[in-house]
């Protein structure tokens, strides 16, 4: 949705890797709300032809399969061309859908560069009582995903850690009455009710 400022409004979804953030967006209603991960984003134009044959695409697999961060500009040029794209096919319809974004902002520079297109109106944090059953369904996912930057146990360690430095980071520069914490313990259903009640706040 655009507001009069023509900023997206826009939810944040944070939660580590293997949380289940993409499964509870796709339960989501679509008329309402435009979810995007910027992993599958990327991930989707990895392993397209133009990006493959490219220098840019190279680097950004090479950067993936390390488990580290696309640098800032590159991201935010690619989410919004995505979006324009979106929006010029019909796929996203600013004034009807609230974004959802998964996966950004990762640091302070990307919060700024995104404050230019969005206004953030509420932030779910998914979290975990342990790092256990994450590892594992991470793992497992990579397997049946085909996911490489997944694979291996050093890299989904070194995702995890950047991830938890990297969300306290970012959630100190929000506001923290649009900050609404969930137990990721909890069933899909049930993490999905409370996702439900929070956005029909
Ligand atoms: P994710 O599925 O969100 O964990 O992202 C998978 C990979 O994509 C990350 O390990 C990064 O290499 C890259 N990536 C995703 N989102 C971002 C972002 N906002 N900034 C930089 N790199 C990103």
């Amino acid at each position: 949705m655009k507001l009069k400022s023509n900023k997206y409004k826009t939810i944040l979804f944070f939660g580590p890797p293997g949380s289940g953030k993409s499964t509870q967006a796709k339960l989501l209603d679509k008329k309402k709300f435009f979810y995007i991960s910027t992993g599958e984003l990327l991930r989707h134009m990895r392993d397209g032809a133009e990006f493959q044959s490219g220098a840019l695409g190279k680097k950004i697999t090479k950067i993936m399969e390390a488990g580290g961060l696309v640098p800032d500009r590159t991201m935010i040029d690619l989410l919004f061309r995505y979006l324009s794209q979106a929006v010029s096919e019909g796929i996203f319809k600013p004034d009807k859908q609230i974004l959802i974004f998964d996966g950004i902002p990762r640091n302070t520079t990307q919060i700024r560069m995104l404050n230019d297109h969005v206004q953030v109106i509420q932030i779910i944090d998914i979290h975990f009582s342990s790092d256990s059953i994450l590892k594992e369904r991470i793992r497992k996912r990579a397997v049946q995903e085909g996911r490489s930057d997944d694979k291996n146990r050093g890299i989904i360690e070194k995702r995890l850690a950047i991830y938890k430095n990297e969300t306290a980071e970012v959630l100190k520069h929000y506001p923290k009455n649009i900050i609404y914490k969930i137990n990721g313990d909890d069933s899909v259903k049930e993490i999905n009710q409370q996702i439900k009640n929070i956005l029909n706040n």
